[in-house]
């Protein structure tokens, strides 16, 4: 059995603001783009078989990328949607991969999720039959607001988590539930949600709350903190 990723980076970054030519995955953090740091921490995965990474149509920036990456990566073409996308990327898989091999979806816009913390999602959701994703547990207060922000009740946070990716399915079901989500119309935000309409339950995997996804301009100085400790944590 095989291990593939997938990381779908078509999206155009509306809430970050930026000019449009420049999508959110290729801002730059450091030295290099979000979207080459995703990769790079997916490329420490020694199980990997290969990435798939997932392009906009007008996609102008991945052929000047300088990667270097251990892995064979191939591309395919983006979707309106995030759930389109990586059902394009899960259909470039099916000449290579088996049905039962292990598909990670990690979103091109994380780009300081732990290596260790992908380790541990192998390890303990290659024990499940259907799969598993990386989480944080809620700890702040949760309010539901009415549309003039005006606060209508407090929800209990108690068996709340914040999903994150990587998110790791097997292909053939996973290829299933996309399917049947986009053929059904419903707008499903991650693959668990996928799966999950399908009647499949994935196993929540607890992770660093240093996995952050980047969705607005301040969000990349965060990261360029936890990055910088992360560094010196390595050093020690
Ligand atoms: O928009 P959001 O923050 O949910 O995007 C998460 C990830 O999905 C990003 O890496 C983005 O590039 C990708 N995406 C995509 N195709 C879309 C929308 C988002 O590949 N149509």
């Amino acid at each position: 059995m095989k291990y593939w990723a997938i990381v779908p980076a078509a999206g155009s970054g509306k809430r970050m603001g930026s000019d449009a030519a420049l999508p959110k995955q290729y801002l730059r953090l450091n030295d290099r783009t979000l979207l080459e740091h995703s990769l790079l921490r997916l490329d420490g995965l020694d199980i990997l078989s290969g990435i798939v990474v997932v392009l906009a149509e007008n996609d102008a920036q991945w052929q000047d990328l300088a990667l270097d990456l251990a892995k064979p990566v191939i591309t395919a073409p983006g979707g309106a949607e995030r759930a389109q996308s990586v059902f394009n990327g899960v259909m470039a898989l099916n000449e290579l991969a088996a049905e039962d091999d292990w598909v990670i979806v990690h979103d091109a816009v994380r780009p300081c999720v732990r290596i260790s913390d992908i380790q541990k999602l192998v390890q303990e959701v290659s024990a499940t039959d259907t799969g598993g994703l990386l989480a944080m547990p809620v700890n702040d207060t949760l309010k539901k607001v009415s549309p003039d922000s005006m606060v209508e009740t407090t929800l209990n946070r108690d068996h709340l988590w914040r999903a994150a990716t990587p998110q790791m399915f097997r292909l053939g079901l996973l290829r299933q539930a996309l399917e049947n989500a986009i053929a059904g119309n419903i707008s499903v935000t991650d693959e668990s949600q996928a799966m999950e309409l399908a009647g499949f339950n994935a196993r929540l995997i607890q992770c660093s709350p240093d996995n952050i996804k980047i969705t607005y301009p301040e969000d990349l100085a965060i990261a360029a903190t936890v990055l910088s400790i992360q560094q010196e944590n390595d050093r020690q």
